[in-house]
């Protein structure tokens, strides 16, 4: 008999919330702190999505996405989680960029971007202060047409270099380019640059662990190896209304579903295009997925270390930049995050993880025996590159594997294997779907702006907000309490 991972689970709740990504699990434990029965569904057997880890032989850990995020984390780790996990928050300082335009270390906040660009890039001071606060003034409801790039010429004419400084980590952040909107830039880098790049020390393990602890303390039902199937939707009254899901082949009823899957799965996969109107759908056919992410992690055996070399090192031997060149198959730009024994206290261990930014397609058109070789091929260039900083590492080196985007499309079943979501106007679908069908939300890496570890905690608490309206809207049909929806109080 195979085993029922849906055992114990009632009929009714609520709201079911599929995927356990930052976004699923900060939208169920608003809710379940509102007072609401939630259920969270993951198919994989962890929670996380893409803030997870695997172990491996040897005694390693290897964190996917821990590298860096901005301070509000820890605002919001402590409002919407608990004071516990916001105190490991700490500060990242050594930030490197190594490039045939520049070779610099950095805090990467704003006091010190402002020093680099006015000593070390000869920008005048004016033009470095204009820029930073016109960034911090830019607004989501101006529909500011610029795009990054153009915004970015209008203040540094003619300079690749400062566009590579300012652009480059973020684009590995959210997989912006320099085509997208400027708002997409604008809040993600001014992010940054208001305090620098923090971490979570215990490592993606822990802060799971904690969370998970969390969502048992205030009531959150969930269950691992559970893949959510299809939305069921009520159509018989007019007004379609989602009534429950079939997840690993059993029905359960609900009030509303948050859908942390990718937009485009949740329209097209899980509760399917008849059940929104055709200007709709066209819209969210229309919606460009993100690219996509490649990594090699490197296990360094126990009982050697490696110097400290920085925490992040921005790495490409292109001799000018674009962001096309981030994401072409044989890019030569990658992003080192170095693990000291410091990110797990007391575990004496170091890793390396290599990033970068790649195209879905570019690796899924390989047969079996290319992938594996050009697999080979990235972790061989990475290792080359990291021995630039840390000669003879290869020797210390005890696992080398990589994954591709493939490897995400395996693990989070997002569509065409995206990192970061959807460009621009997947924000905009994401966010009027339940207008199309009631008691359907989306939370999740959307429209670069919610995207990476802060949008998408953040965009789960506004989702889970939305719903609380609109359930207690659906009680007070019923009922007519007087009293705030709960999650008012959040
Ligand atoms: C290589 C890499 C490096 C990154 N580095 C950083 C970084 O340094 N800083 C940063 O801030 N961000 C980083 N990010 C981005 C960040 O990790 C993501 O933006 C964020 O974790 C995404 O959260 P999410 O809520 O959108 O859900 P996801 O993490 O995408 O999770 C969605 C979940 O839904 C589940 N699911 C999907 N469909 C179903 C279904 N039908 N039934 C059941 N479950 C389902 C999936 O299994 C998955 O667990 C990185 C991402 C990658 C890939």
């Amino acid at each position: 008999m195979p085993q029922d991972w849906l055992k114990g689970v009632d009929d009714y709740y609520d709201v079911v919330v599929i995927g356990s990504g930052l976004a699923g699990l900060t939208g169920a434990n608003c809710l379940a702190k509102c007072g609401h029965k939630v259920l969270l569904l993951e198919h994989h057997y962890q929670l996380g999505g893409l803030a997870t880890w695997f172990t491996r032989k040897g005694g390693h850990i290897f964190d996917i996405s821990l590298h860096g995020f901005p301070v509000g984390m820890i605002k919001s780790a402590r409002k919407y989680w608990s004071q516990e996990i916001a105190d490991s928050i700490v500060q990242l300082k050594g930030i490197r960029f190594v490039n045939p335009q520049f070779d610099l270390t950095t805090t990467f906040d704003r006091a010190d971007f402002t020093r680099l660009l006015i000593e070390r890039f000869k920008v005048p001071a004016g033009t470095v202060e204009r820029f930073f606060t016109d960034l911090r003034a830019m607004n989501f409801y101006d529909h500011n047409p610029e795009t990054t790039g153009g915004m970015l010429e209008r203040y540094f004419p003619g300079r690749d270099d400062v566009k590579r400084f300012l652009m480059e980590p973020i684009a590995y952040a959210n997989g912006s380019s320099l085509d997208d909107p400027a708002i997409t830039y604008g809040i993600v880098f001014s992010n940054f640059m208001s305090s620098g790049v923090y971490t979570f020390r215990g490592g993606t393990d822990l802060l799971i662990k904690k969370m998970a602890g969390e969502l048992r303390r205030n009531g959150v039902e969930f269950r691992k190896r559970v893949m959510v199937e299809k939305v069921l939707v009520d159509a018989t009254t007019g007004s379609r209304q989602v009534t429950g899901v079939v997840a690993n082949g059993r029905t359960i009823r609900c009030g509303a579903v948050l859908s942390n899957a990718n937009i485009k799965g949740t329209i097209f996969k899980l509760a399917g295009e008849e059940n929104f109107a055709p200007e709709f759908v066209a819209q969210a056919r229309a919606v460009r997925i993100n690219t996509s992410s490649c990594q090699v992690y490197l296990g360094i055996r126990k009982g050697e270390s490696i110097p400290h070399i920085g925490d992040l090192i921005f790495v490409s031997d292109s001799v000018g930049f674009t962001t096309d060149e981030l994401v072409d198959f044989h890019t030569t730009s990658r992003t080192f995050s170095v693990y000291y024994p410091e990110t797990r206290p007391g575990s004496e261990r170091y890793t390396v993880v290599c990033s970068l930014n790649a195209r879905y397609d570019d690796w899924n058109r390989l047969s079996a025996e290319e992938y594996q070789r050009e697999k080979d091929r990235i972790i061989e260039e990475s290792i080359a590159c990291l021995e630039r900083f840390v000669p003879g590492v290869r020797t210390r080196i005890d696992w080398a594997e990589a994954a591709t985007p493939r490897t995400i499309e395996h693990y989070t079943r997002h569509w065409m294997g995206t990192s970061f979501g959807t460009k621009f106007e997947g924000l905009k679908v994401s966010m009027d779907l339940p207008a199309q069908l009631a008691g359907l939300y989306h939370a999740g890496s959307v429209g670069l702006i919610m995207s990476g570890w802060l949008g998408t905690i953040n965009y789960g608490v506004i989702t889970a907000n939305n719903i609380d309206k609109y359930l207690f809207g659906q009680k007070r049909g019923a009922a007519a309490p007087t009293e705030e929806p709960a999650c008012a109080k959040l």
